[in-house]
C-alpha cells in the first residue's frame, strides 16, 4: 500500500515576496507580470479585496488602491522551490515536482511514520521559508493532491486507507483531473455533479459525455489511481531538439532559420502540455566535435516562440565563439512553468497583441497537428526549403 505526500504551496509567487521583505507580510501583495498587465499571484490578504488570477492589474488596483503590486521575480521563486523541495528530499529520494510549488513525495516504506514526516515537512518550509504549503497524504497521487487542495491555505488533510471512496464520493466533478470548467458544466447538464454519480455510471455512458477519457474518469471517480511516484526534478524537466548536419555548416541565415524551425516545434509541444519556459539553451557542435554553448533566461516565462526568435539569433552568435563550420546544433528550453502563463486577458495594446498571437499560435498547433508542419511556412521554413539538407531533428 503506497503512501502519498502532495505538497502545494499556498499563493506562492506573492508567499515567497512577503517572505523575503518582511514589510510586505500582512500586507495585500499580488505579482503581476508587467508585460501582461495580469495577476499571477495575490496574498490572502489581496484575496479579500476580490482580487484572483488571472485577472488584469488595472482591475486589481481598482479593487484595492493599496495592493502592492509587483513584478514577478523569478530566479527567487526558482530558489525557493528548491528550498522547499530540499525538505521532502531530506525524507524520501522519490520526489516528483510537478511545477514550481508542486509535488508528490512517495512515504512508502519510510523509516519514520508518515504522518509525522509530513507534519515535520510542513512546520519546517513555515519556519525556515516563512512561507506555507497545503498538504494532503493518502494511498494514491489522486487523493492525495484533492486533499492538499480542498482547504488551502496552510491546511493538512489525511485520508486513511480504505476511506478514499468516502472522501471522493461527495466532491463535485471539478476536483477529478481533466475535468474543466466545460467538461464539468457537461457533466452537470447530465446529472453528474458529485464524483459519487460519476463512479455509478457506466464508462460506455461516461464515454458520450467525456470522449475517450471515459475510462480513466471512471477509475478516479472510484478512487482507482495507480500512477506511482516518479523521481523527477522541475530543472531536469525540458525541451530539447537537435540537428546533426549531413555536411558541416558555416551559412548563418540557415542556422538561424534551423533554431527557428526548432523553437517551433519546442513551444507547439510546450503549449500542448499546458507550459511556459523561461531559460532558453543554445548549443553547437563543431566540426572538431569540441562543443560551445550559451544560454538565457526570460524575465518571465513564455509559450510563444515568437517571443524568443531574436534572442536564439543573439544566442547562436554568442555560442558559436570559433570562427569553425559547424556539424550540430541544439536548442533547450528549460525552468519549466505549468498553468498561470497561457491563459491571460487581452487589457492594453501589447496584451491584446500577445494575445492575439497566442490565438494565432493555437490556430497553427491545430492546422500542423492534422496536416503536418509544413502546412503553414514561416520565413525561415522557406529558407531552410530552398536548400534541403538530408539531416533530421531529433526531439527529446
Ligand atoms: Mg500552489
Amino acid at each position: 500500500m503506497a503512501l502519498i505526500t502532495h505538497i502545494d504551496a499556498d499563493a506562492f509567487f506573492a508567499a515567497v515576496e512577503q517572505a523575503a521583505d518582511p514589510r510586505l507580510r500582512g500586507r495585500p501583495v499580488a505579482v503581476g507580470g508587467n508585460r501582461r498587465g495580469i495577476v499571477a499571484s495575490a496574498s490572502y490578504e489581496a484575496r479579500r479585496y476580490g482580487i484572483y488570477t488571472p485577472m488584469p492589474t488595472a482591475r486589481a488596483r481598482q479593487l484595492c488602491p493599496h495592493l502592492v503590486l509587483l513584478p514577478g521575480d523569478f530566479e527567487k521563486y526558482e530558489q525557493f522551490s528548491r528550498w522547499m523541495f530540499s525538505y521532502v528530499y531530506d525524507f524520501t529520494p522519490t520526489v516528483e515536482i510537478c511545477s514550481i510549488d508542486e509535488g508528490y513525495g512517495d512515504l512508502t516504506g519510510a523509516r519514520h511514520p508518515p504522518l509525522e514526516i509530513a507534519a515535520t515537512i510542513r512546520d519546517a518550509i513555515r519556519q525556515a521559508l516563512k512561507i506555507t504549503v497545503s498538504e494532503g497524504v493518502g494511498t494514491s497521487k489522486l487523493v492525495s493532491q484533492i486533499a492538499s487542495k480542498l482547504r488551502k491555505p496552510a491546511a493538512f488533510e489525511y485520508v486513511p486507507p480504505g476511506h478514499e471512496v468516502s472522501f471522493l464520493n461527495p466532491l463535485p466533478n471539478r476536483w477529478l483531473p481533466g475535468v474543466g470548467p466545460q467538461t464539468a458544466a457537461r457533466l452537470n447538464a447530465a446529472g453528474l455533479a458529485c464524483i459519487r454519480q460519476i463512479a455509478a455510471t457506466p464508462t460506455d455512458l461516461l464515454g458520450l459525455l467525456v470522449g475517450r477519457a471515459a475510462p480513466q474518469l471512471h477509475q478516479f471517480a472510484q478512487g482507482v489511481d495507480p500512477r506511482p511516484v516518479v523521481p523527477r526534478n522541475a530543472p531536469a524537466q525540458s525541451y530539447s531538439q537537435q540537428e546533426t548536419f549531413a555536411q558541416d555548416q558555416t551559412d548563418e541565415p540557415r542556422l538561424r532559420a534551423v533554431l527557428r524551425r526548432m523553437a517551433d516545434h519546442l513551444f507547439a509541444r510546450a503549449r500542448a502540455e499546458g507550459h511556459s519556459v523561461r531559460t532558453l539553451t543554445v548549443r553547437i557542435r563543431y566540426n572538431d566535435m569540441a562543443e560551445d554553448q550559451a544560454a538565457e533566461s526570460l524575465v518571465e516565462p513564455t509559450d510563444l516562440e515568437t517571443d524568443v526568435y531574436s534572442r536564439l539569433d543573439r544566442l547562436l552568435d554568442r555560442a558559436w565563439r570559433r570562427r569553425v563550420s559547424l556539424r550540430l546544433v541544439a536548442l533547450k528550453l528549460s525552468h519549466v512553468y505549468t498553468g498561470g502563463y497561457g491563459a491571460e486577458l487581452p487589457l492594453d495594446r501589447p496584451a491584446q497583441q500577445r494575445d492575439a498571437r497566442r490565438r494565432l499560435a493555437d490556430v497553427i498547433d491545430q492546422l500542423r497537428t492534422q496536416y503536418g508542419h509544413t502546412v503553414l511556412r514561416r520565413g525561415h521554413d522557406f529558407l531552410l526549403a530552398a536548400t534541403p539538407t538530408a539531416s533530421e531533428p531529433v526531439s527529446q
